[in-house]
């Protein structure tokens, strides 16, 4: 079980351990940066509380037939519509949808993900079922801002909390030694670190620029920074990044020009003028290695 999933072994275990005594309780949080696979193991444990065997290697059974077309009737994950919030008809809905006995399995299961963007109301309509579930209901909510949820939804779950997956894990996934700065960026999360390995490229030329700045012109400096330019969309993240390599060259001047890098971040998010911010980083980075 799990075998697919990097780190956490020790829910790995607990979950297991779950299955495997039948022990399965009402509802659990389960909480954690993002992207760090909260949703990937909710389902995993889904559609084991879900099999009809008792062996937990086997996939075979009409549930996990069903489970993995995305057609199991006894299974539903409930997210925020648009990304922004879990509305009260959402939760309404399920608390109809609950009440009908399980037609393939034992349970249901009900993954509610990202759940501190339920609204107060519904909030407080989800209790209602997390104080008294139907016996066969199973309740998964996933949250990475667990302040955000109401504590009395929190002390009828069992917490699950997940911890950043480690460097050498990540390493050892990556199968590569030279990227150091990567994974620090990634601050354990799966998600941004498939995000920042397919921005491989942007990010090695930001490398690049600033690994080259002290040899080079103005004019130079600002031909390598062409790629800033062009990635409007992922610039925080481009910029946050830039500040791990700068703090990594472990100079002075570079350590200084963070503040600038910090400063571009503030500008852009307030909406100034992009192609402006971007030409006074460049240059008040480049004085700064040069004097
Ligand atoms: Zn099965």
């Amino acid at each position: 079980m799990f075998e697919k999933y990097l780190g956490n072994e020790k829910i790995k275990e607990i979950f297991t351990h779950t299955i495997e005594t039948q022990n399965i309780l009402h509802s659990y949080l389960l909480v954690g940066i993002e992207g760090i696979g909260k949703k990937l193991f909710a389902q995993e444990f889904a559609k084991k509380i879900l099999c009809l065997e008792s062996s937990t290697k086997e996939d075979s059974c009409k549930s996990c037939i069903e489970f993995a077309n995305h057609n199991h009737p006894d299974f539903m994950i409930i997210e925020p519509e648009e990304g922004k919030a879990i509305k009260i008809e959402q939760i309404r809905f399920m608390q109809q949808k609950i009440l009908e006995k399980p037609i393939i399995s034992t349970k249901k299961v009900y993954i509610l993900n990202d759940c501190e963007k339920m609204t107060k109301e519904a909030q407080n309509c989800l209790l209602k079922t997390l104080e008294e579930p139907p016996e066969y209901a199973v309740l998964l909510l996933i949250t990475s801002n667990e302040n955000k949820i109401l504590n009395t939804i929190k002390s009828r779950c069992v917490k699950i909390a997940f911890q950043p997956i480690n460097e050498e894990t990540i390493q050892k996934w990556l199968g590569e030694t030279q990227i150091t700065t990567m994974i620090k960026a990634c601050e354990g999360s799966m998600g941004k670190l498939m995000k920042i390995k397919e921005e491989q490229e942007i990010y090695q030329q930001v490398e690049e620029m600033i690994s080259h700045i002290k040899e080079q012109n103005l004019l130079q400096t600002w031909k390598q920074a062409e790629i800033l330019y062009k990635q409007k969309d992922n610039i925080q993240d481009i910029l946050n990044y830039m500040n791990q390599v700068l703090m990594q060259q472990k100079q002075i001047p570079y350590i200084h020009c963070i503040s600038d890098v910090e400063n571009t971040k503030r500008k852009i998010l307030a909406n100034n003028n992009y192609e402006m911010s971007i030409d006074n980083l460049i240059m008040q980075m480049w004085e700064k290695i040069h004097k």
